[in-house]
């Protein structure tokens, strides 16, 4: 069974990253639609108390604009035993935050950041937020919510150029820099291949100026992201081939999404309904029960690279990175 769950607390967003949304957002779920902080608490201890969880991250859309938030951690961290606890976000508003998350129980932060140049994060976010962001990364930093990880996306003619320099920036304020490779998970389907900025890309272009050597054995397990010392270390640098180097035998995941859907993969195309059973009052091994049959049902990976490959329905922004 899997043992990293990750929860997506909303699928609403306050950033319209084109990899991910349209501009005009999306058709949010109804609220009575959303599991309640009671509900989503429930399953938590379900998945760490009967299914052998030990990690839980927290994501969205933008889970910081959950207001229960503080209370859901708190909670999470009061169950037996204690999970490690972490959170996916864009890092708008983390300034103000980041000290009680901490205080609450939230061990770590991924926040995504694509490029440095505030017109940049405009163009590619739609919104004029870099500063939140900068700002929340560093709160985050002196809270203690460490390692800080930075997700970072790249394309062609945006923000590829700057792999460099954003390692540089990382390496120095001690950030841990992920790269991700772009998946066909957008909502308005505009993914094209042939524009996908691959691991190979970004390899080659950090190797112009760092010397990167992989880290440890190179073996990554169940970890999605390949990482390499740079320049001998301590520094390292992640990179997540999603598309040319799927990771899918090794994952341990399972999702639970902000309507309390079960997926057993990013690009499942069926959900198993725990809300519904949750809701008619199945006692906590019948939900169990539902959650690790979800889990076995669990398809052969899909290859994303293939002309065959079909996007699951719902986007990445309603699933949860
Ligand atoms: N809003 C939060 C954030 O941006 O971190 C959490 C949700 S977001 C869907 C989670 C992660 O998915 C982010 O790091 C984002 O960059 C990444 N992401 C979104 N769409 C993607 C895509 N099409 N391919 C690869 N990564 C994507
Ligand atoms: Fe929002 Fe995250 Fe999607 Fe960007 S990647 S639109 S921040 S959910």
């Amino acid at each position: 069974m899997a043992t990293d769950l990750r929860v997506s607390l909303t699928d609403r967003c306050n950033l319209r990253c084109t990899y991910c949304m349209p501009e005009a957002g999306l058709q949010w779920l109804a609220k009575p639609d959303l599991l309640t902080d009671d509900e989503v608490v429930r399953l938590v201890r379900i998945a760490v108390t009967q299914l052998g969880v030990t990690e839980v991250r927290f994501t969205g859309g933008e889970p910081l604009l959950r207001p229960g938030l503080p209370g859901v951690l708190e909670r999470c961290a009061a169950l037996r035993p204690r999970p490690r606890i972490s959170l996916t976000t864009n890092g708008i508003g983390l300034h103000r935050t980041a000290k009680t998350l901490r205080t609450a129980g939230l061990d770590r932060v991924n926040v995504s950041l694509d490029t440095l140049r505030p017109e940049v994060f405009r163009t590619l976010t739609r919104r004029d937020r870099h500063r939140d962001v900068l700002e929340g990364l560093a709160a985050a930093h002196a809270a203690g919510l460490t390692p800080v990880k930075v997700n970072t996306v790249l394309m062609p003619g945006l923000n590829a150029d700057e792999a460099p320099e954003l390692l540089a920036w990382a390496l120095d304020l001690g950030y841990q820099l992920r790269f991700i490779e772009q998946m066909p998970l957008d909502a308005q389907h505009g993914w094209r291949r042939e524009e996908l900025v691959t691991a190979e890309d970004i390899l080659r272009r950090l190797g112009e100026r760092f010397t990167l050597t992989p880290e440890g054995s190179a073996r990554r397990g169940s970890a999605p992201a390949e990482r390499w010392l740079v320049d001998g270390g301590p520094g390292t640098v992640g990179v997540i081939a999603s598309v040319t180097r799927p990771f899918c035998r090794a994952c341990d995941r399972t999702r639970l999404t902000a309507d309390g859907q079960v997926r057993n993969c990013l690009f499942a195309r069926e959900e198993t309904d725990l809300r519904t059973a949750l809701r008619s009052g199945e006692p906590d091994e019948a939900l169990a029960d539902l959650w690790r049959a979800a889990m076995w049902g669990k398809k052969a990976s899909p290859d994303l690279d293939a002309p065959a490959f079909v996007q699951p329905d719902r986007p990445m922004s309603a699933i949860g990175g």
